[in-house]
């Protein structure tokens, strides 16, 4: 495979969706070089072409690989006023690349991967929903110095007059926010991964006689972001018995995060940026409790 970096000048969401279709043909018939494509695909875009929000492109294409910032600079330049025309990340190319981290992690499961997810779906999907307007979403996400959502040249889309392409992947997005919470290991065990910490709740007892868990966060309904806390709760352990694990995923942007298992610290260092793995053999009413300070981190262009 000649593993070149072409995206530079290409219409990221046409290309994307090419992308999808060859993890597709991967997950299909097994043709072991379009795994090799998609990851590399991937690494690509994530290290040369996006911003840190987990989204890319300017005005729907591509830039020149690391040219990221010009275009953001360039803009303020010419309407340092106005600011308007900050055309980034179109929404529908996160949508897209949600779908390959998926694809992604399901052939390799790795910390990394679910942080980039969130980062994307957070910034990218989350963002573009104004408020609690019913189809008041954006096209392009505007990045830069002082700008608000609305300064694309697009702007606010409105509810009944405007159908761009990213109204349906945003509409069908936000049908999918219950999606990639929590993700089950189908080997010998089933290892149970969690990705997010959101108020929600896994029944898995008909699968496999797997888990049943929920999961909150905060007092009174605090998000993560606002408590630094998520519980989960273990309703009903694996039908299977014995001893079983549960991953959970220690953000990187939290400092000294801690878990207790029913009150009591875990023994093992937990570590940002990794799974911190739990084996007991569970019962039903054990309770996690994770303390996620957020830090305030520099994303880096990465060489
Ligand atoms: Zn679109």
């Amino acid at each position: 495979m000649n593993k070149t970096d072409v995206l530079g000048g290409n219409h990221a969401n046409t290309h994307l969706a090419l992308a999808v279709g060859g993890a597709q043909r991967y997950v299909q018939i097994a043709d072991p070089g379009y795994k090799e494509a998609t990851t590399f695909f991937y690494e690509t875009l994530r290290d040369a072409h996006s911003y840190s929000t987990g989204g890319s492109n300017f005005r729907e294409y591509w830039q020149a690989a690391h040219e990221q910032g010009t275009s953001i600079l360039d803009v303020m330049k010419v309407k340092p006023d106005s600011f308007a025309g900050h055309d980034n990340e179109e929404s529908c190319t996160t949508y897209n690349f949600l779908k390959i981290i998926r694809h992604l992690f399901e052939w390799s499961p790795s910390p990394a991967l679910l942080e980039m997810y969130s980062y994307a779906l957070t910034n990218g999907v989350m963002g573009i929903q104004r408020g609690t307007q019913p189809g008041v979403m954006l096209y392009l996400l505007p990045l830069g110095t002082g700008v608000t959502k609305g300064n694309s040249t697009r702007g606010w889309g409105t509810p009944f007059t405007d159908f761009w392409c990213c109204y349906g992947t945003g509409i069908e997005s936000f049908s999918k926010l219950a999606d990639s919470i929590f993700w089950m290991e189908l080997k010998a065990n089933s290892a149970l991964i969690i990705a997010r910490y959101v108020p929600s709740k896994l029944d898995a007892a008909a699968t496999r006689g797997g888990w049943v868990v929920h999961v909150t966060t905060g007092a009174g309904g605090a998000s993560l972001a606002t408590s630094g806390k998520a519980t989960i709760t273990v309703d009903a352990p694996p039908a299977m018995g014995g001893e079983q694990t549960m991953k959970l995923l220690i953000p990187s942007w939290s400092a000294s995060p801690t878990v207790e298992v029913n009150g009591v610290a875990v023994a093992a260092a937990v570590k940002p940026g990794s799974f911190h793995s739990i084996s007991r053999t569970w019962k039903r009413g054990d309770t996690i409790e994770l303390t996620l300070p957020a830090v305030l981190t520099l994303s880096k262009v990465r060489a």
